[in-house]
């Protein structure tokens, strides 16, 4: 197996099951075994005399060859009693106590089994407003959001993995600009991701600088106004001050919720690349893209027929997941199986890029991530019409929006997440980032120091002999490779890291990917240090312009905590 010895370290220290010592009872390879083994038993449900062998040891070499990982939920719990196989689910919150503290029990079971959740707070009735029961006071959204906090905060030890929410509220609640600025303080509600919730209808008020109107969920009254630009300044100004909250344009989600009738879309997965109704699940997996470039006359580019062999295999792995998978919930299981979303995506898309020398900040690059990922979803979606000629279609596939002529098992195919845990098991770029930094200088417990190199730049600098130690901790120094000016050209052009990449390109990169993807991209719109609010704002326009279905933007140093520095230890 190719595993780098990080993903060594991850998956015994996360992923193999452990005897009560906590000392792991099974081999990373007895992992891949049984995932194999668990997901192509769900072949034998369509057709007793199925291979189930061949598709487990099609399944496992995939997995072992790095080309395709699924979700870390499948990796963590498939074959096993717990059984929980998916990354994403989304949880209704109606304006109830019992709704709310059973969302909160509800989140509870699925963060213990590695799942995220993610919530609207839309429906909850504004602070102040009357309670019917007491005569007593709503303590509003945000006080309810910081009881999932704790809650989350309580099981976090007991799982597989830091349990992490979605919170979303729409732009016309009342208490909109309390969850605009709810996480200025960075150590509240730290569980949660935030979303505010945008309309076109605010969109348009805000480019027109009108007022808009605030609802009160509970009546359907309007309750106030609020100029559109100026609450548009504040969340930039919230995101410019530390990253949050980000923005999710919900028309856009719901231009693309395939079966209208079955609800509105008001929240998405904990990291934004997940669309679902209340009470829906999906299973993510993703094609490291690394994987899928060779060589020919001399040039490195991909390999359409592997990549196509591979989104096919890929289908049929996530179409079983959703047979074989033990549902937290009745209802999450029926309402998941309506339509039987899947979400197919990509990871190492920055380290491809540097395998095949085109910088990631040009047109030549935002045109080739248009190509491969239209070839993906096209790709799945052959594949999944396939399955649907022995399996059957999903169920509301008539009510669907999608072409009647072509019969699907899916309601949806592509999704892209950020790939955290499943690039440093791949051993690559995660996601469609930028690679962040070349060289980590990290520590050892004896005190020792280790460098950590990108292998595309180690064995490119080693090829033209100019590889050194003391060149590497120059980069980790300096933070990037562009700024090593004794370096070749083309060197410094093609290995560019985030920070070199201007925002403008980060958008059009997702937006490319966003274009050909059924649901969303995860991808974080990175500002150096010194970018203005003004900057940000232009981002935000241009995501929306773009067709993007939300943004999340960070700037360099803007939380004291940051998970990556540049210079720093990792
Ligand atoms: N997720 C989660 N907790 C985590 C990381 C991820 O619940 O600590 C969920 C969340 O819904 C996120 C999704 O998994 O949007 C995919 O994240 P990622 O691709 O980073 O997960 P991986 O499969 O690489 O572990």
């Amino acid at each position: 197996m190719k595993l780098n010895a990080n993903a060594e370290t991850v998956l015994k220290q996360r992923y193999l099951i452990k005897d009560e010592n906590g000392n792991p009872v099974e081999t990373v390879d007895g992992m891949f075994h049984r995932v194999a083994k668990a997901i192509a038993s769900a072949d034998a449900l369509h057709d007793e005399h199925a291979d189930t062998d061949k598709t487990e040891s099609i399944f496992y070499d995939m997995m072992t060859n790095l080309e395709f990982l699924p979700n870390s939920p499948t990796l963590m719990n498939a074959g096993r009693d717990l059984g929980q196989l998916s990354a994403c689910f989304v949880l209704p919150v109606e304006d109830s106590m019992e709704s709310i503290f059973e969302a909160i029990k509800q989140a509870a079971l699925i963060h213990k089994s590695g799942g995220g959740t993610g919530f609207s707070f839309s429906r909850l009735r504004q602070e102040g407003s009357t309670v019917n029961s007491t005569g007593g006071v709503a303590s509003g959204p945000i006080s309810f959001m910081k009881v999932f906090n704790m809650a989350t905060e309580a099981i976090k030890q007991g799982g597989s993995r830091r349990g992490a929410n979605m919170g979303i509220l729409r732009i016309d609640h009342p208490d909109i600009l309390k969850f605009i600025d709810c996480k200025a303080d960075n150590t509240e509600i730290t569980n949660f991701n935030l979303s505010v919730g945008l309309t076109e209808e605010f969109m348009k008020a805000a480019e027109a600088g009108k007022d808009y109107d605030l609802v009160d969920p509970h009546t359907g009254e309007t309750v106030k106004q609020l100029n559109a630009r100026t609450v548009f300044n504040k969340i930039v100004d919230a995101a410019w001050r530390n990253g949050e909250p980000g923005i999710i344009f919900l028309d856009r989600l719901n231009r693309d919720n395939i079966v209208p009738e079955q609800g509105k879309i008001e929240a998405t997965n904990p990291c934004g690349e997940q669309p679902l109704l209340p009470h829906e699940s999906c299973n993510l997996g993703s094609i490291n893209l690394t994987q899928m470039v060779k060589a020919e006359k001399g040039r490195k580019t991909f390999d359409w027929e592997k990549l196509e062999r591979t989104v096919k295999q890929a289908v049929h792995f996530l179409d079983n997941v959703i047979e074989v998978n033990k549902y937290p919930l009745d209802q999450i299981e029926h309402t998941t199986k309506q339509t039987r979303k899947i979400g197919l995506g990509v990871m190492g898309w920055a380290d491809s890029l540097l395998m095949m020398g085109i910088p990631y900040n040009t047109e030549e690059a935002v045109q080739l991530a248009e190509e491969v990922m239209s070839f993906i979803t096209e790709k799945g979606r052959q594949a999944s019409q396939q399955l649907a000629e022995v399996r059957g279609t999903f169920p509301l596939f008539e009510q669907s929006i999608l072409p009647q002529d072509r019969p699907q098992r899916n309601g949806t195919i592509t999704t892209i997440a950020p790939t955290g845990t499943l690039s440093i098991i791949g051993g690559c770029s995660s996601g469609v980032e930028p690679v962040f930094a070349y060289v980590f200088i990290r520590n050892i417990m004896d005190g020792t120091e280790m460098l950590e190199v990108n292998p595309i730049l180690k064995e490119e600098l080693e090829k033209r002999g100019l590889y050194s130690e003391g060149l590497m901790r120059r980069i980790a120094q300096e933070g990037a490779v562009s700024h090593i000016k004794e370096l070749p050209e083309d060197i410094r052009r093609v290995f560019v890291s985030t920070h070199d990449i201007s925002p403008e390109y980060h958008v059009r990169m997702q937006a490319a990917f966003q274009r050909h993807t059924d649901n969303a991209v995860s991808k974080t719109v990175n500002f150096s240090n010194e970018a203005t609010r003004e900057d940000v704002a232009k981002v935000y326009s241009l995501a929306f312009t773009l067709g993007c279905k939300g943004v999340t933007i960070y700037r360099d140093g803007s939380r004291d905590e940051q998970v990556l520095n540049i210079g720093k230890v990792k």
